[in-house]
Parts: structure tokens; C-alpha cells; sequence
């Protein structure tokens, strides 16, 4: 079997089994139409950050890295306007409101409700909830890339460049001297380390996984001059998961990935009063497909909620108070330094993926715990909230939590070997 794990998930009330029948017959089909929509599959990123932890780092030539920015006529003209930031219902006046204020000019079309609304927008400053980096998606160095055409699979990036950005990861942002030439096992209940250091490890190694499950699954079997053949690699996958190749490692890593998978489901139920606002859109200028889209989406979340068995996050950051707060702050500068250290990965393909997934779990994490100013949201059209999320933020995080329901899927259907070919360029 393709996936090894079974039985109860530690630190969760929750066992694989449900997980995979819940994941693959009500989320699957549900998020793939979602993701597909334009609204999820534009996501706008700055590739070209600098590292800022080293600069000796080389240029990747491998092919299979490069990504295609979107040219601008391929991306939805609600996109371009800034009124995709806002998501809200007021958000075509906040956009001339913005070009009023630009110019100097006062607008007298506008109403003072709608004024107000963006004095409010502007003023929250939500840098501090925020558990990772986000780029400045105004700068010209940020593109629109569709994530469809640039899908996450192998890539040929390993070596002392992929190993430096693991280790950096583990050793130095991850609570624990863990290296990844002499692993030790953090999850093991002599090493020391408290229940949130321990969440913290195997949020990261789920990351890892997911990571590896994709690439052992879109693996390039075959080239040659007319065509390239995509397609499962089981033997990449068993040197990296099976019990015995990984002397027990693997199998571990799998349930690390059904871990990250439950925080972000819990995320998912959390946030839906957010969505449910009727002054919440998926803004893209289509408005029969941004009211379908919000539709299906709130679908999901519903879904999400009626999920029996999920992981308790209140456990954490729960003791002493004075402590918990400092564990807190801890917890989000490391991992605001794994965002950054995404900007240091040559590989542009792994630079994509790898920042829309280390935002995706930063925004879930931002939702776990920003509950009271969820709970406190009013809910009428026009008034904003406390809690915010960008449309980076919304995109990242829904696709995010797309890579891990696809490997849990892709886990249960590995049996079934498929091969894509390619026609090459
Ligand atoms: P690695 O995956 O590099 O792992 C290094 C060491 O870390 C292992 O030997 C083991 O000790 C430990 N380890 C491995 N997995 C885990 C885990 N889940 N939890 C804890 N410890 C673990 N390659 C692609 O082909 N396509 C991609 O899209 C891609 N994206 C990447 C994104 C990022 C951010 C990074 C850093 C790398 C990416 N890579 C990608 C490279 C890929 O992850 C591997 O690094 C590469 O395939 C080499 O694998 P490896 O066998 O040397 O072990």
C-alpha cells in the first residue's frame, strides 16, 4: 500500500481511516472545482525576494524549475483592479475611493459609510496576528502566476542546495537541534520538547512530506525529444516513506501529514463566519461565477465544521500565561523565519510551491488563534471587521490545504498507477 498508516493519530482524538473516508468522498471533489475557479488559481508572488540569510547561493538552470508568469491579458480584469483586496461588497467604491484619495481629489459620489470603510481597511494593521511572511503584492518585481500551468511535481532540485533549506528549517527554526544528516526524533517523549514545540516539528515535517508525496507522484518517468511522460514513481516514494527504508521514519512522516491536514481543516471550520458575511466576495468581476464560487466554498466550510474529530488547538499555548504568551511569540517569529527562508530555495518551481504553502499554514495558524475577533465579527454588509484576510492570505491558504487533500487522495488511490505524457515544447 502506497500510504502505511493506520489507527490513531498521537496528540489528536482521530483515527486515519476516518480522515481518509471524510477527505476523499466530501472534500476532494468540492476543492478541486474550487481550486480551479480563477479566483484560487491566480495566486500573485514576488519569485525574485533575495535570501536574506545568505548570498552565496547559485542560480538554478534546471528546466523543470522555471515557472510562467501569467502575461497580463491571461488574468481576470477584477484581479487587476485593487479592488481584489478588499473581497468586500463595497469594494468597487473603495477602489475609486483610493484613486480619489491618490489624486487629491475629494469624491462626492462616495458615501461616508463606504469613506469609513476604508479609513478602517487601511488603518488595521494585522502584522502582528500574522504567523508568516507575506509579500508586498503592489511591488513591480510581484506576478500573477496560474498555478494550474505551473503545477507543483518533480523538479530535479536535491543536493547540498535542497539539504541546506531543509537544515536550515529543522536546526535553526525548528526549537530542536534536529539535523537532517544525523535526524534525531523530536516527537519521542524523552526529548524534551513541550506539546506546542512538538505540534510546531510535525507541522513542518508534514510540510516535508507533502512535498515529497507530490513529487514521487508527478515524476518524470520518461523524456525525449517529442514528448515527456509524467506519472507515480512508487520506488521514489517507498526510499522516502517505507518502514523499513526509512528504519521507521517514514510512516511517521506520513501521520505528520495527516496532522498538518487536521490543523487546517480546524482552521477551515473556524473561519467560516468570515466567509459567511453577505459583504464577503471572491472578487474577480464575474458575478455569477464569484457568487457560485462563494457558494461552493461555503460548502466546504460547512463540511469542515460537521468533522467530528478534530485536533484541540486550544491545548496549546494553555499553561502559565506569562509563559504561554512568550511561547506564542516564539512560535510565530520561527515560523515568520521559515517563510523567509523560502526566498532562499533556487529552484523557482519549489520557490512557488513553497511559499504558498509555508503562507497557507501561517494564515491557518493566524485563524487558530485569532478566535475571539473571529467570534466578535459583526455580521452586517457593511462594516468591516477586526479580522482580516487578504486575498494572498485566502488563495494560499485554500491552496495549501489542496496539496495535502490531493496526497491524501493520491495515497489511496496509488494502486492505480497513472501516467501523463507531455508533448514537449
Ligand atoms: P530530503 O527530502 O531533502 O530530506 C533531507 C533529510 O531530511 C532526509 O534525509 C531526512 O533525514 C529528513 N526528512 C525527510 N523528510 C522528512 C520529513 N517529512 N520530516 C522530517 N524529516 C524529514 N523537489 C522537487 O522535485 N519538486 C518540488 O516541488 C520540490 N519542492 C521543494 C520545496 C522546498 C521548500 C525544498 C527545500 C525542497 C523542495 N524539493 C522539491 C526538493 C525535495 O524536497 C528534496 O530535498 C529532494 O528531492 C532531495 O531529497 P532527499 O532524499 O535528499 O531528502
Amino acid at each position: 500500500c502506497f500510504c502505511q498508516v493506520t489507527g490513531t493519530l498521537d496528540d489528536c482524538a482521530c483515527d486515519v481511516e476516518t480522515i481518509d473516508r471524510f477527505n476523499n468522498k466530501e472534500i476532494f471533489p468540492k476543492l478541486q472545482k474550487l481550486l480551479s475557479s480563477d479566483y484560487f488559481r491566480f495566486y500573485k508572488v514576488n519569485l525574485n525576494n533575495p535570501c536574506p540569510f545568505w548570498t552565496d547561493h547559485s542560480q538554478c538552470g534546471l528546466k523543470y524549475c522555471a515557472v510562467k508568469p501569467c502575461t497580463p491579458g491571461e488574468v481576470p480584469e477584477g484581479l487587476k483592479s485593487s479592488s481584489y483586496k478588499y473581497s468586500e461588497a463595497a469594494s468597487q467604491d473603495l477602489e475609486e475611493c483610493e484613486k480619489a484619495e491618490k489624486l487629491g481629489a475629494v469624491n462626492g459620489s462616495l458615501s461616508d459609510e463606504t469613506r469609513q470603510a476604508l479609513q478602517e481597511w487601511k488603518k488595521h494593521d494585522d502584522e502582528s496576528d500574522r504567523f508568516c511572511m507575506l509579500d508586498d503584492v503592489d511591488s513591480p518585481e510581484s506576478q500573477y502566476v496560474d498555478l494550474l500551468l505551473n503545477p507543483e511535481r518533480f523538479t530535479g532540485y536535491k543536493g547540498p542546495e535542497a539539504w541546506r533549506i531543509w537544515n536550515s528549517i529543522y536546526e535553526e527554526n525548528c526549537f530542536k537541534p534536529y539535523s537532517v544528516k544525523r535526524p534525531l526524533n523530536p516527537l519521542a517523549s524523552n526529548s524534551g520538547l513541550c506539546v506546542e514545540k512538538r505540534a510546531f516539528f510535525r507541522l513542518i515535517s508534514g510540510l516535508h512530506a507533502s512535498i515529497n508525496i507530490h513529487l514521487s507522484a508527478r515524476y518524470l518517468l520518461d523524456e525525449n525529444w517529442f514528448e515527456m511522460k509524467w506519472g507515480h514513481n512508487v520506488s521514489e516514494f517507498q526510499l522516502r516513506f517505507d518502514k523499513e527504508l526509512t528504519e521507521g521514519e517514514g510512516p511517521k512522516r506520513l501521520r505528520n501529514l495527516y496532522f498538518l491536514y487536521l490543523i487546517e481543516l480546524r482552521a477551515l471550520a473556524k473561519i467560516l463566519p468570515y466567509f459567511e458575511r453577505p459583504a464577503f466576495h471572491l472578487y474577480t468581476g464575474q458575478p455569477t461565477e464569484d457568487n457560485e464560487k462563494k457558494k461552493l466554498l461555503l460548502e466546504l466550510l460547512h463540511m469542515a465544521k460537521s468533522f467530528p474529530l478534530h485536533f484541540d488547538e486550544t491545548a496549546l499555548f494553555a499553561g502559565n500565561k506569562k509563559e504561554a504568551i512568550k511561547l506564542k511569540e516564539d512560535f510565530k517569529l520561527t515560523f515568520k523565519n521559515i517563510s523567509r527562508v523560502m526566498d532562499c530555495v533556487e529552484c523557482f518551481k519549489c520557490r512557488l510551491w513553497g511559499k504558498l504553502q509555508t503562507q497557507g499554514l501561517g494564515t491557518a495558524l493566524k485563524i487558530l488563534f485569532s478566535e475571539r475577533q473571529i467570534e466578535a465579527m459583526p455580521n452586517t454588509s457593511n462594516t468591516n471587521p477586526s479580522f482580516q484576510l487578504s486575498r494572498q492570505e485566502i488563495v494560499s491558504l485554500f491552496n495549501a490545504f489542496g496539496r495535502y487533500v490531493n496526497d491524501l487522495h493520491k495515497c489511496q488511490r496509488a494502486g492505480q498507477l497513472s501516467v501523463t505524457v507531455v508533448k514537449s515544447q
